[in-house]
């Protein structure tokens, strides 16, 4: 049985605590080795984040300075163009070989919006998704068709290193009310962000003046 491999996308504006702990919980429910931060390139039309893409790496080095469990992938943002989630796990499972088991992490607020996904219902052809509890969004997707075809596709911890792809595993993490939405707000108003923010990560929006009151 090939060990499960586990990635983990998002903006990371900033990296947060709920991340972080909603990651290691995965890696110990699954027994993994490593999680790969994956951070986006964002595309032009939508909002842009407020850290550059280098600032975000900065930041991404910080949070994970002590623990092992996790490295960096910078692919989405060394290319050109932005990419859609569905061509990085393409150029994944090139790289994995087709019969290694590929995981894919993302919070309840994104299997939410899934179908909004570029070619969302062949991302399972290329991972198995894995779902973090993120308080505040619904168990139930809106729409029948979507929350059926999520239904269909429910699988257990133990099955998915089984499987290349194919499983929709909603973990039972710990619910963290944390996002980086929030912590945007509570620095441009001054306000202290302890126990949600890594202190490295603290430390360097300090230096930085990133996020500064405004
Ligand atoms: P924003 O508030 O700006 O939307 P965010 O806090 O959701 O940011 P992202 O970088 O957009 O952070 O999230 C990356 C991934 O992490 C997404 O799949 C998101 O669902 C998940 N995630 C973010 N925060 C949490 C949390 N507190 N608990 C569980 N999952 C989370």
């Amino acid at each position: 049985m090939s060990k499960l491999s586990a990635w983990f996308g998002g903006t990371f504006d900033p990296i947060h605590n709920g991340h972080l702990h909603c990651a290691r919980e995965i890696a110990s429910l699954l027994d993994l080795d490593n999680v790969t931060l994956l951070p986006n390139n964002v595309p032009p039309h939508r909002p842009q984040p407020e850290a550059t893409a280098a600032q975000r790496v900065e930041l991404l080095k910080c949070a994970i300075q002590d623990d092992p469990l996790f490295s960096i992938d910078r692919r989405e943002l060394d290319r050109d163009t932005p990419s859609w989630t569905i061509d990085t796990l393409t150029l994944l499972r090139k790289e994995i070989g087709e019969t290694a088991p590929l995981a894919f992490i993302i919070g309840q607020d994104s299997l939410l919006s899934i179908n909004q996904w570029e070619r969302w219902q062949e991302i399972l052809e290329y991972c198995h998704l894995v779902v973090a509890q993120r308080p505040g969004y619904s168990s139930q997707h809106a729409d029948n068709k979507v929350q059926s075809w999520i239904t269909r596709h429910l699988t257990d911890a133990a099955s998915l290193p089984l499987q290349p792809c194919g499983g929709i595993f909603l973990a039972d993490t710990s619910l963290y009310t944390i996002s980086a939405t929030d912590i945007r707000r509570r620095l441009h108003l001054g306000l202290s962000c302890q126990d949600l923010l890594p202190d490295a990560v603290i430390e360097y929006i300090a230096d930085t003046g990133l996020y500064r009151p405004c």
